[in-house]
């Protein structure tokens, strides 16, 4: 064997994952087809990661946290959710919670910034940059990749962590449902007149959905989301023109907006596989689930995935076991599968409810809001899941 744990993709799932493996004699591998110099000074990409309290755990324990600037964390208070013109919503507060705040807010391009630093310190951990993983097959005692660079190396464990659009889960002939809302969603950093408070928008408006992330400062991190046609034109647009374009799309509500950032640009696809393990293999991160991001949890259900398999392992070790033995395997896919899917099955219903615009749609959608506003059990299960608490 070349190694004993494979990694395929040094995304940020896939680097805290090896990352989580620092404290036993594995010897992992991540291979990634960027250069190391862009995982090591990764650029900025738009996305504002709403982090839960667990997150934040993982991240310490596994030595990330103390990476990412302090000044770069900005504390989520409250979560707000708005439909259609209504000036008001329905409000979770940190109360709801029972913490002094729902969460953090961390750049994408700071973690996976942090989550190499801390790979790079693990003395048994070996990145292959500048090459992808062209193929791949298990059997009951081995997974074997081929490199791009025609290279075959072999180890007892193989883990995919290369995005929701996984190749390698493909190759391993594991189905996964997708589902491509046929939208896209614009995100940058803007600076605004009105204060955030620390509150965090999802505003569910007619033919568009704005998302507001709050950030240090005045600023925050702003999500628009429409169809493609209609974006191309925004996303074009001579800066002055967007930030008229921007501030009145947030009705005025935060006064004259002014863009901070570059913007950047994703398709709205969701992705659940049928099936997270195989002989030998596993499915780590969005390649396991992609998660739509209204609810904020797409690289939270990558780190809970992380730890959950991780311990499994490590479990398996300390009794001298096969660590990737399919009782091993089939535990993370029972566990992962359980803390995922009833979070995926919801966003995925909210987001069909709250996108749908016809008059009953409409009215469902006043209605279930105002209900939500009323009912403070449902607020604090939602904060329960925002904290990262279930
Ligand atoms: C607009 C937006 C907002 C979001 N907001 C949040 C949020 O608030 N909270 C949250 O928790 N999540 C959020 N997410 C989701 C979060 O960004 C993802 O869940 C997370 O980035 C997934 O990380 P990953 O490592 O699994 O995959 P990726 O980040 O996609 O990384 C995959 C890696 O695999 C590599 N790769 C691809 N193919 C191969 C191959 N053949 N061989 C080797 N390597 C390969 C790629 O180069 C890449 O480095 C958001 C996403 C978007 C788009």
């Amino acid at each position: 064997m070349d190694y004993d744990v494979i990694v395929v993709g040094a995304g940020p799932s896939g680097l805290c994952f090896a990352r989580a493996l620092a404290d036993t004699p594995l010897r992992v591998a991540l291979i990634e087809p960027q250069p190391e110099s862009e995982l090591r000074e990764a650029a900025f990409d738009g996305r504002e990661i709403a982090l839960t309290h667990f997150s934040a755990r993982v991240l310490q324990t596994l030595g990330v946290w103390g990476h990412i600037p302090a000044e770069a964390i900005s504390a989520l208070r409250d979560a707000k959710v708005i439909n259609g013109l209504a000036l008001s919503g329905m409000l979770i507060e940190h109360r709801h919670g029972n913490k002094d705040e729902l969460g953090y807010l961390v750049s994408n391009h700071l973690i996976r910034r942090a989550a190499y630093a801390a790979v790079k310190d693990a003395p048994n951990a070996t990145l292959l940059c500048g090459v992808k993983v062209a193929d791949v097959s298990t059997n009951a005692d081995a997974g074997s990749v081929t490199l791009s660079d025609g290279r075959t190396l072999r180890a007892p464990l193989i883990i995919a962590a290369d995005s929701r659009f996984s190749a390698t889960r493909r190759a391993m002939g594991i189905p996964a449902h997708m589902h491509d809302f046929g939208k896209v969603m614009l995100v940058c950093c803007m600076e605004h007149e009105v204060p955030h408070e620390h509150v965090a928008w999802e505003w569910f408006d007619y033919g568009q959905t704005l998302a507001l992330l709050p950030m240090n400062g005045n600023r925050s991190s702003v999500v628009l989301t429409l169809p493609q046609h209609e974006m191309q034109a925004i996303q074009t647009m001579p800066e002055p023109d967007f930030d008229t374009e921007m501030s009145k799309r947030f009705g005025n509500r935060l006064g004259a907006m002014r863009l901070t950032s570059t913007r950047h640009t994703y398709p709205l696809v969701t992705v659940y596989a049928d099936r997270f393990v195989a002989k030998r293999f596993a499915l780590m991160g969005d390649a396991a689930v992609g998660m739509h991001p209204v609810t904020a949890h797409g690289f939270n259900f990558g780190l809970r995935g992380a730890d959950t398999l991780t311990s499994g392992i490590k479990r398996a070790l300390a009794i001298g076991s096969d660590f990737a033995a399919p009782s091993v395997l089939s535990t993370y896919e029972r566990t992962h599968r359980l803390a995922t899917l009833p979070l995926f099955a919801a966003t995925h219903a909210v987001a069909k409810i709250y996108t749908n615009e016809s008059m009953p749609a409409r009215v469902l959608r006043d209605g279930l809001l105002a209900i939500g506003e009323r009912v403070t059990p449902f607020k604090r299960l939602i904060a329960a899941s925002l904290t990262g608490a279930r």
